[in-house]
């Protein structure tokens, strides 16, 4: 990048409102030069059912819906496809401020009936990742093959959300660890090829089931081309996985305005790098946690950590937890065992103007005895 390019990104309308934030400590050439990359600010929305008489958890009305768009319109976001968002993490560049991707997980029929008509009047793109088979049984709470097509012909991208929606990190016990890892790539192919031989055409991509996933999912993604989205939390910042991208889900109790407009206007940590270590500092790379480890260590690191106010992080079930703050570190640890089955530690810190950083991490932790909890 040139100097005159560098510059110009750095002095765009939507960074340069940041410096106000950090001039108290850096002048103001320097200020923007640290804060110009966290320009990197793009978000994933990720929605089930827009519907009021859909289970509660996974569902949005179609107003609060509307209000969603609504927001998004009049505060001038860029609404990109998932083939935009495919290029511009490929080309590793800053991701552009106030620029969103809208999901639907699943294919179900409110997405056609409630979702579309909506992101229609607006003219704006739309991923929906199915998972083929209820489709290829034609089950009527999802949408057909046809509605699928005709999604596609007006901004909609129809991308892979595997076959038959499995818990991906489980092992059964009728398999042996070759036969879980070929079933697994099976789920990916096949529902690849059937929405390529239905559809036309089949973007790269992939959303975990359940938003679970461990490494050598990711491997194995990575090694056939895919990008992967998962379920955590946050802005997409340069320290994510491209097979571990977060989204931020509403359904049930997220989504309504305030809540919606804090996530959406969210910003990643700047020029950060995050890790999850156990206690011995060994490094943690999959939700899934080591059955001994209760109380995974979150180590988020920058230059600018130390400048950064308000830093507060939460965890499931027990609300605030100790942020230890050595020079360019943050070191996040619970105060006790978190829960089994899925949790989180979700961290944030003011970043001027009414916006927050955003980091949140996901754990998985089995039942005592190993197995799996109900889900
Ligand atoms: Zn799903």
């Amino acid at each position: 990048m040139t100097l005159i390019q560098f510059l110009k990104q750095c002095f765009t309308p939507s960074t340069f409102s940041m410096r106000p934030a950090c001039t108290l400590v850096w002048g103001g050439i320097l200020c923007a030069l640290c804060f110009c990359q966290s320009a990197q600010a793009l978000v994933v929305l990720q929605y089930h059912h827009v519907s009021d008489s859909t289970p509660a958890s996974t569902s949005i009305s179609p107003e609060l819906f509307k209000a969603h768009m609504a927001f998004l319109e009049k505060n001038k976001f860029k609404v990109i496809a998932l083939e935009d968002l495919i290029k511009l993490l490929n080309k590793g560049e800053n991701l552009p401020d106030r620029t969103a991707l809208i999901t639907f997980d699943d294919g179900y029929i409110s997405v056609y009936k409630q979702a579309f008509p909506v992101l229609q009047s607006y003219k704006w793109p739309f991923t929906v990742f199915i998972n083929t088979k209820p489709h290829d049984e034609k089950n009527h709470l999802f949408m057909s093959w046809d509605q699928l097509r005709e999604l596609t012909k007006k901004g909609g991208t129809i991308a892979n959300h595997s076959d038959s929606h499995p818990h991906f990190i489980r092992q059964q016990d009728y398999e042996n660890f070759d036969e879980w890892q070929v079933r697994r790539e099976k789920e990916i192919d096949f529902a690849q090829k059937r929405i390529q031989k239905e559809i036309g055409k089949a973007v790269k991509a992939f959303a975990y089931p359940f938003g679970e996933y461990d490494e050598r999912l990711q491997d194995l993604l990575k090694e056939k081309g895919y990008v992967a989205f998962g379920q955590q939390s946050g802005p997409i910042a340069n320290y994510h996985s491209l097979q571990a991208l977060p989204r931020f889900a509403f359904g049930g109790s997220y989504g309504k305005m305030e809540d919606f407009t804090a996530k959406v206007l969210s910003l990643p940590f700047p020029q950060a790098k995050v890790q999850v270590t156990d206690n011995n500092g060994r490094v943690i790379k999959q939700p899934e946690l080591p059955e001994s480890l209760e109380r995974p260590v979150l180590r988020i690191s920058s230059p600018m950590i130390r400048y950064i106010k308000n830093l507060t992080c939460y965890a499931s079930g027990q609300g605030e937890i100790p942020v230890e703050l050595n020079t360019s570190v943050a070191v996040v640890r619970a105060k006790k065992p978190i829960p089994t089955a899925r949790s989180r530690y979700n961290c944030t810190a003011n970043a001027g103007n009414g916006r927050f950083y955003w980091h949140s991490q996901m754990f998985i932790r089995r039942l005592p005895d190993g197995s799996w909890y109900n889900e």
